[in-house]
């Protein structure tokens, strides 16, 4: 798992990304190489066993950085706005 503050949580010991340098899962920059590692974090996202209740961990908690459960956090703030109550 790539960050440790929330070892807690059930489903982290089954994460793929144990298995990878937590550096994949911040991409510095949203362009150029910035976004390749971001893809390649989310491909790696893509074969995770728990990627559900990561992106739900994620979103639940606003986390702001870092790519989890196959998202970018620019894609999460835009998942939020769209399950946000209107009004
Ligand atoms: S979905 Fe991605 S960030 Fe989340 S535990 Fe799996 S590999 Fe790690």
């Amino acid at each position: 798992m790539n960050r440790l503050y929330h070892e807690s949580e059930d489903w982290v010991a089954q994460g793929a990304c144990r298995q990878y340098d937590p550096e994949l899962f911040f991409p510095v920059g949203t362009d150029g190489p910035g976004l390749d590692t971001a893809e390649l974090a989310k491909a790696i996202c893509r074969t995770c066993t728990v990627r559900q209740q990561c992106l739900l961990w994620a979103l639940r908690s606003g986390e702001a950085h870092g790519v989890w459960g196959g998202t970018t956090p620019e894609e999460r703030r835009l998942m939020r706005r769209e399950l946000a109550p209107a009004g």
